[in-house]
């Protein structure tokens, strides 16, 4: 009995001591289980999520493996003509061709010597092939690889020839897209290169001072000179929402504000003139009176909302543009920041976004280059609609900044484009980039039809003279094209 008992006690001893082990070893395996289950759900959400950077990355040989197997699809134009494809000759050797040489250089990109553009935005669908299994072995019995997808983009060859030839010789850069989609129509950027010979003249190209490779559209930083009034006059009209109709000033050809001076453009006397008429005629003196008028830190808020130091809705590659206000500026930077001068730099995509958003009512639609991807066998792999970004300003404000955009056709520095079978609406830009010289970039942006824009149009052209002189006629160009057929 009392060995029983003993027994019993040392049974129930070591059930103590067992209760008590494997509790935390209970524990400990439940949680290694969670953090392994969490880990593999992480890294099958993370690869589904990021299949395109994962296949992108030039550190994972499954590139390689794809590309043994499939043939790089092809690129092709909104209206189906072959902007990039890959062929074979009877040796089995493969080559990327471009039947456009240098004329979508920057925009379609290369993909030999690293990517760019199109090659490498649409790279994963690009090496990837959707075709039927029944095509795949056709394929195998023929001894061919398979044929990747296809990209076809929104890209328009008429208008981008156009805009390449109006450009001629000048270095500059010309983007034409749908205020509506937010879809590029043209994205032209000189000087550029050959896709063709880009493994042939690589070393040349990135020792070149002519920064050929460099995308001016999206990554060039220029001063937005009188564009920049567009973003001065949506403060003025946010500042004064009841009372922008009743500013007066009078132009004397310059404005002083203590030691500082503006000029108007060559010095040009433009009278008596309202807020509407001080950005038809762009007068800097008026701006410059305006600019001082801004509360710093409210412009600071809207230069903000228009994505000034921000990311940009744009998957290519982009430089950020750059406006500050804030309470420490001088006076002397307000004047300069008023008419687009001083430190502020600006892409030229970003100039189209914003004029893109006035003609769109205030919205701005994400801005895409690619409409769908197709497998070889004619499948749609993928589809992108139109998306809205985000709204950059009310619609008020677009339908004041259009009327006034419109009066610089009617009365002011935009009249080429005055009296045609469409209303255009827009602002010029004679951006001055040195210091002590009159050189200046030709700026152009603006919008047709106005009461119902149907493309939008930003051009820049480097070290070429004023804007209503040499990048109007080159928007009138590309509108009649679009516009008139
Ligand atoms: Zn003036």
């Amino acid at each position: 009995m009392k060995k029983t008992t003993k027994h019993t006690d040392r049974n129930d001893n070591n059930k103590e001591k067992f209760s008590d082990k494997p509790y935390p070893i209970i524990i400990i395996s439940v949680f290694f289980s969670a953090v392994f289950i969490c880990l593999i759900s992480y890294i099958c959400w993370y690869s589904y999520n990021n299949k395109q950077d994962l296949v992108n990355n030039s550190h994972n040989t499954r590139q390689a493996i794809l590309l043994a197997q499939n043939s790089r699809g092809s690129i092709y134009s909104s209206d189906g003509q072959v902007l990039a494809e890959t062929t074979t000759d009877s040796e089995g050797n493969e080559s990327r061709n471009y039947p456009f040489g240098d004329l979508f250089s920057h925009i379609v990109g290369y993909s030999t010597n690293g990517k760019a553009g199109i090659e490498s935005l649409a790279n994963y669908y690009l090496i990837n092939t959707s075709i039927d299994l029944s095509k795949k072995v056709e394929a195998q019995e023929s001894g061919t690889k398979f044929p990747g997808d296809s990209v076809y983009t929104s890209l328009d060859v008429n208008l981008q020839q156009i805009a390449y030839n109006q450009l001629s010789a000048y270095k500059g850069a010309v983007i034409v897209s749908e205020p509506k989609t937010g879809k590029i129509l043209a994205m032209v950027s000189k000087p550029g290169f050959d896709p063709n010979n880009i493994e042939k003249e690589w070393d040349s190209l990135i020792n070149s001072d002519g920064t050929e490779l460099l995308n001016r559209a999206t990554q060039g930083l220029y001063p937005p000179g009188s564009t920049f009034k567009i973003m001065t006059s949506l403060e003025y009209i946010r500042e004064n929402p009841s009372s922008y109709n009743n500013y007066s000033f009078n132009c004397t050809g310059s404005f002083t504000s203590g030691t500082d001076t503006i000029k108007c453009y060559h010095g040009e006397n433009h009278g008596t003139l309202d807020f509407f008429s001080s950005f038809a005629k762009s007068c800097n003196s008026s701006f410059a009176n305006i600019g001082l008028s801004l509360d710093r830190s409210s412009f600071g808020d809207t230069l903000s909302d228009l994505m000034f130091n921000d990311e940009l809705p744009l998957e290519l590659n982009y430089s950020k543009s750059s406006a500050t206000c804030n309470e420490s500026m001088s006076t002397s930077d307000m004047m300069q920041l008023a008419i687009g001068q001083g430190t502020t730099s600006m892409t030229p995509m970003h100039l189209n976004m914003i004029t893109c958003a006035i003609a769109n009512g205030g919205t701005l639609m994400k801005p895409s280059v690619i409409n769908d991807i197709e497998s070889a066998d004619g499948k749609v792999v993928e589809s992108y609609s139109p998306t809205e970004y985000k709204k950059l300003m009310s619609s008020e404000e677009a339908s004041i900044l259009t009327e006034m955009m419109k009066g610089v056709v009617e009365t002011g520095t935009a009249s080429r484009l005055k009296g045609l079978s469409y209303t255009a609406a827009g602002k010029t830009g004679s951006a001055e980039f040195k210091e002590s010289s009159s050189d200046s970039h030709a700026w152009f942006t603006g919008f047709a039809p106005a009461e119902d824009p149907q493309i939008c149009v930003t051009i820049i052209i480097e070290n070429a003279g004023s804007g209503g002189e040499y990048a109007v006629p080159l928007a009138k160009r590309l509108f009649d094209a679009y516009l008139e057929n």
